[in-house]
């Protein structure tokens, strides 16, 4: 087993084992069909843990371990379909999530005790929104 992988790295394997001779709406599509099927398949064995009596146990683990990796390949072909790499969306993501909760996740009932009520929350909401726009459009 590989000691240390970059998303990069992880990319440029998953990459070689796809079909290069696609075209983009192909890629597209079949990479986006790939990945809702293996989220699926993620899904449900979380179901069948969860409703259908099925324990967690090393099998189930491996299995969700393993489906979240063919997750992982979907995305890093997707990426490559639409020209970014790996730690390029990684890092999108993460500034992304960083802007939204600075401070960490705040669920909606902490927040609506922050600001005060419900309205107040959603007025504080649409400026923020509209501030993003605003800095959207610099
Ligand atoms: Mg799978």
């Amino acid at each position: 087993m590989i000691k240390e992988l970059t998303l990069n790295e992880f990319q440029k394997r998953a990459l070689a084992t796809t079909n290069g001779d696609s075209t983009l709406a192909e890629a597209l599509l079949n990479g986006s069909l790939g990945l809702a099927g293996e989220a699926g398949e993620f899904a449900d064995a979380v179901k069948k843990l969860t409703f259908h009596g099925k324990t967690l146990n090393t099998d189930s683990y491996e299995h969700l371990i393993e489906e979240l990796g063919d997750v992982m390949f979907y995305v890093a072909w997707l990426a490559d379909t639409l020209g970014v790499d790996l730690e390029t969306v990684a890092r999108k993501n993460n500034l992304k999530l960083s802007l939204r909760y600075p401070t960490g996740f705040v669920p909606v009932s902490k927040m609506t005790k922050l600001v005060g009520s419900i309205d107040a929350l959603n007025a504080a909401l649409v400026a923020l929104k509209a501030e993003e726009e605003g800095s959207d459009n610099d």
